[in-house]
């Protein structure tokens, strides 16, 4: 299956993603993370995506399809990938449709703006994995550190209130039209996340045709 996650920010791509990872037995590609290593380890990339990912913008088109895309090549992505993060605008969607590479299905995870930002601002994330937790929905067992591997958990630079919102108005005028693409190419589905882990689970395999 190569498959598409969307939504907006904070919808729930990436612990749905991880879950449909685990299950389908195929790697997830999370442009968001790939950036934040480069930033991590500051390569060119790195430098470039920063100021962009800290105001809530998107980094530029041929930036990010030019990962993508070396990615895609490598040889575990024939058996399959989930798309987390990536096509964000409908020139990504249209170069990646350009690229040859076949996609099966496109996800749409739905939840409300107020929802969204509820949950940005009590998000946090581990340092060394990735995980994600929240301080409201998804508390770790011992406070600040991460339940798989002990790293210390953050809040991401971008779950800031003003950045939030840049996100979430980028996400409508951007992002959003891309639903209407993948639509006409009868690819479309959603899904509500608007409720617990376990339930958008549920709608995510219903909505898949997941066993
Ligand atoms: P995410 O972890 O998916 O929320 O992504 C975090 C940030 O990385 C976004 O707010 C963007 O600044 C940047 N980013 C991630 N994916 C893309 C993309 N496909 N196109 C442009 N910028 C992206």
């Amino acid at each position: 299956m190569n498959l598409v996650l969307m939504g907006p920010p904070g919808a729930g791509k990436g612990t749905q993603g991880e879950i449909l990872s685990k299950r389908l037995g195929i790697d997830t590609i999370s442009t968001g993370v790939m950036l934040r290593n480069a930033i991590k380890e500051q390569t060119e990339v790195g430098k470039l995506a920063e100021g962009y990912i800290n105001e809530g913008k998107l980094v530029p088109d041929d930036v990010i399809v030019a990962i993508v895309k070396d990615r895609l090549a490598k040889p575990d992505c024939e058996k399959g990938f989930i798309l987390d993060g990536f096509p964000r605008t409908t020139a990504q969607a249209e170069a990646l449709t350009a690229s040859g590479v076949k996609i099966d299905k496109v996800l749409s995870l739905e939840v409300d703006d107020d929802v969204i930002v509820e949950r940005l601002s009590s998000r946090r994330e581990c340092s060394k994995c990735g995980a994600p937790y929240s301080v409201l929905f998804n508390k770790p067992a011992v406070e600040g550190k991460c339940d798989k591997c002990g790293g210390e958990l953050i809040r991401r630079a971008d779950d800031n209130p003003e950045t939030i919102k840049n996100r979430l108005n980028v996400y409508h005028e951007q992002t959003e039209p891309i639903k209407d693409y993948y639509a006409k190419a009868g690819l479309l589905v959603t899904a509500s996340g608007a409720d617990k882990v376990e339930d958008t689970t549920k709608n995510v395999l219903a909505a898949l045709g997941i066993e």
